[in-house]
């Protein structure tokens, strides 16, 4: 019997030699220290030719759970196809964060039935709302994540036996209408990638209603961020067939991460829509893809501290579409700023748009046609205040209206 592979200190020599093989793309760092004191490595794979603030930022983590290998595996699996020629153009769109072994010392002790980390905390209550993480791993990483507010966040992990395929765990966000079907999307995405790449797929992505308390459960929360625990086979295929679906998987997903879907302007992974649905959405607001992350944070926060509802009014009248901003008086957390989109009739014309009770400079929102209908995109540049907030875009249509509502 051999150990399972890559053992810890397979990866600590992996991450130096791969951040030494491609000095400028690939650096290593150490976040912190485990409860047994092991270093837990970080490589950021990035092309310093794009600035940091033009591009989104996703994290991937393996080894959450001590006695799952294929997730260490499939993590320092992507950062090596990273650093081949074919895939470098990822790292001119997007930083990406590998910390391929979370739990140094579940790893290094190969324990099963003991998440977290070795001192036997479940990863699913690491990190509670409104409190610190509560292990010496969850602090390293939560260190991470707030320094840089990733985008989406994958953690890797492995099943053993009993199962032909992969799977994903998915974590909804505060927006759960919004958040559900399209993770679900996702989901199918991938897994149609792995059937095309010869790996049949039998898992079934699972979601968790209630919020966990595991990484991808806070940020997905916390942070509006797209996550996925991804399930890997393991004892199915060997470890190398495993880390090649694995690596299927988390290549389509950073694609996707380089889109314009899902209602988005900018490319990224489907985590703009922060509230609300195409008809009256709630997105973060700044001209970097590093000043929308920490507005996304914030709008994020104000929501939890006390937005009762957020959305378009449901009848437009008199032509006005009006998106409802209700702000409590618990709210503490403003955004600087914000940005909202509305669809309307495509046969409408934008006349004004008001915020609050001023009109907003024509320069502050543009209407472009959508299959959907005509999308209307306001950037305000201003915070909300307790109590009502309101946007109201002003129309004209060519007909009249069969019911006045
Ligand atoms: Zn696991």
């Amino acid at each position: 019997m051999t150990a399972p592979s890559p053992t810890y200190e397979d990866i600590m020599s992996e991450c130096l030699a791969l951040a030494g093989r491609a000095p400028g793309l690939a650096s290593f760092a150490e976040i912190g220290r485990s409860a047994e004191g092991r270093a837990i490595p970080l490589l950021t794979l990035s092309d310093p030719a794009i600035p940091a603030d033009e591009k989104n930022v996703v994290l991937v983590s393996g080894g959450t759970d001590g006695n799952e290998e294929v997730g260490r595996a499939c993590a320092l699996g992507l950062a090596r196809a990273l650093l081949e020629p074919q895939h470098r153009v990822h790292l001119q769109r997007q930083t990406v964060l590998i910390v391929p072994v979370t739990n140094p010392d579940g790893t290094a002790h190969d324990l099963p039935d003991v998440q977290g980390n070795g001192s036997g905390i479940p990863a699913p209550e690491v990190h509670k709302p409104g409190q610190p993480p509560a292990t010496a791993e969850g602090r390293a990483m939560r260190e991470l994540v707030e320094h840089w507010i990733p985008d989406a966040h994958f953690d890797f992990h492995g099943l053993a036996g009993g199962g032909m395929g992969d799977s994903a765990y998915l974590y909804p966000t505060v927006n759960e209408k919004w958040s559900i079907p399209v993770l679900y999307e996702v989901a199918r995405e991938i897994e149609a990638a792995g059937e095309r790449a010869g790996y049949p797929q039998e898992g079934r992505p699972r979601l968790w209603v209630n919020p966990r308390h595991n990484l991808p459960g806070w940020l997905a929360r916390q942070h509006s961020a797209f996550c996925m625990v991804l399930e890997g086979t393991e004892n199915y295929y060997p470890i190398e067939e495993s880390v090649r679906a694995g690596l299927v998987r988390l290549l389509r997903l950073l694609e996707i991460g380089e889109e314009t879907r899902f209602f988005q302007v900018h490319p990224n992974y489907p985590c703009d829509v922060v509230s609300g649905s195409r008809m009256g959405a709630l997105m973060p607001y700044g001209a970097t893809y590093g000043a929308r992350r920490a507005s996304r944070r914030a709008i994020s926060q104000m929501i939890l501290e006390g937005v009762p509802w957020f959305g378009r009014k449901p009848a437009d009248r008199g032509w006005v579409a009006e998106i409802a901003l209700p702000v409590e008086a618990t709210v503490k957390t403003f955004p600087q700023g914000l940005a909202f989109q509305a669809t309307l009739d495509r046969r409408a014309t934008v006349t004004q748009v008001f915020w609050q009770d001023h009109v907003l400079e024509a320069n502050l929102w543009k209407v472009w046609p959508t299959s959907a209908g005509l999308v209307v995109r306001a950037e305000v540049p201003e915070a909300p205040v307790h109590g009502e907030n309101a946007l109201r875009i002003r129309y004209e249509v060519p007909f009249k209206r069969h019911v006045e509502p």
